[in-house]
């Protein structure tokens, strides 16, 4: 079964296709720049990458170029555009009634399109994405999975905040977390490595990429998290400030006269690595300029690295053991020293540092960079969320028939 996997952002269109026998990408790419005349298009096809550019209006014009290159002569995969059988969304918020991937009826859709309100960013265009791909292919099945529907087995007392019950009841205010794809992913290989099965399993999971983020989970199922009813709640970030003192916005909004339009995009787009470094929010940059001198850089990566030992402390503390702290994202997967610090800073819980095995994981290889013996196991797993949608998909259509 071929399967075709979508991932709509404002202004961009993320891709792959699968043909899940043997579990293979027969092509991935991304789309930029969608609603301007100069939107370029980067096509891979077994590492051969293509390029191409012209003008794309909006999704479903992007969508149909995509599908073009799929059945294009040079550098397409598929003779027909009807051998897709299946087509995954990323969906970014599922909110409280939609908790795990399903086949998109219209009631799905007029669901997703309410909780635009809670993600106003996110889900108007992964609903763009919907309805130009049901558009483009109206007699394949469409089928959503949801950032948030790993995170809602949350009990109360980690979602809820400590605020009017009202808020919650009428306006939806709760923690619903993110990355929920990702996290599901790495549970089940951490499993998978660890040799227990899912419902077995209890980790600490730790999302390190533009956007970061952590899962305590208990026999397989997330009992608590770090972002919030949005992802700016949490672990420091690229851009994003996690966890603050809510008071420092309105002192903000009184002192410095800073607009709610302009606070959000401090914290959301300014903060972070960024913020602190006064560099940038790559960590490669901020690690280079440390490395160079420029204490700001330093002290940045140490914030990064200290709130990520912080959390696991405290998810350490409600789980009931836990069999691995599992580290994925971009910096999860390739960073050796912020990995390094967060293992050193872990090991007061019985971590026990290896810097051989540290080295030997990367370039998207799994494994334990703490020595045999550790009391608290470390260990990094690349994530693959697009793989996790084509999985998603392929279940649904075979179980539904479609
Ligand atoms: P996204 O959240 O956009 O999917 P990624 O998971 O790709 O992002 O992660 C991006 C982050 O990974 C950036 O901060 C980048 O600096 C970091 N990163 C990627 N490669 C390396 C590396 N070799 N060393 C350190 N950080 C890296």
């Amino acid at each position: 079964m071929k399967v075709f996997v979508v991932n709509c952002g404002s202004s961009s269109i993320k891709y792959q296709l699968f043909d899940m026998a043997g579990e293979k990408v027969l092509a991935k790419g991304l789309l930029e720049r969608v609603g301007r005349p100069d939107a370029v298009l980067h096509h891979t096809v077994n590492g051969t990458r293509h390029e191409r550019q012209m003008g794309v209006g909006d999704h479903s014009a992007g969508l149909k170029f995509i599908l073009d290159i799929l059945v294009d002569k040079q550098a397409g995969v598929i003779a027909r555009i009807d051998e897709i059988e299946g087509v995954g969304h990323r969906v970014v918020h599922g909110g409280e009634q939609l908790t795990q991937s399903q086949l998109i009826t219209q009631d799905v859709l007029q669901i997703i399109r309410r909780n635009a309100e809670l993600a106003p960013l996110h889900n108007p265009p992964n609903l763009a994405g919907i309805t130009a791909a049901m558009a483009a292919l109206p007699n394949t099945p469409q089928v959503g999975v949801f950032d948030t529907a790993f995170l809602a087995s949350l009990p109360p007392q980690a979602y809820r905040y400590a605020v009017p019950g009202a808020w919650y009841r009428q306006y939806h205010v709760r923690r619903y977390g993110f990355h929920g794809t990702s996290h599901r992913y790495v549970t089940l290989r951490a499993a998978e490595y660890l040799g227990k099965s899912p419902e077995q399993v209890n980790l600490v999971t730790v999302h390190m990429g533009n956007g970061c983020s952590m899962t305590a989970v208990a026999g397989g199922k997330a009992v608590d998290h770090s972002m919030g009813m949005t992802p700016l709640e949490g672990l420091m970030m690229g851009t994003r400030c996690g966890d603050v003192d809510p008071a420092v916005i309105f002192y903000m909004a009184r002192n410095a006269s800073l607009s709610m339009d302009q606070l959000d995009i401090a914290l959301n787009q300014q903060s972070g690595l960024l913020g602190v470094s006064g560099v940038s929010n790559d960590m490669r940059d901020c690690l280079a300029a440390a490395q160079a001198g420029n204490d700001n850089a330093a002290l940045a990566v140490q914030m990064f690295a200290y709130r990520v030992i912080k959390y696991v402390g405290a998810y350490y503390a409600i789980l009931p053991s836990c069999d691995a702290v599992v580290l994925t994202g971009g910096v999860g997967e390739n960073s050796l020293p912020v990995r390094r610090m967060i293992c050193e800073g872990l090991q007061r819980l019985g971590a026990a540092p290896d810097a051989a095995r540290n080295q030997a994981c990367i370039g998207g290889k799994a494994g334990l960079i703490t020595s045999d013996g550790s009391a608290l196991k470390v260990m990094v797993i690349p994530t693959d969320e697009e793989l996790m949608i084509a999985r998603d998909t392929r279940a649904i259509v075979e179980k539904t028939g479609s």
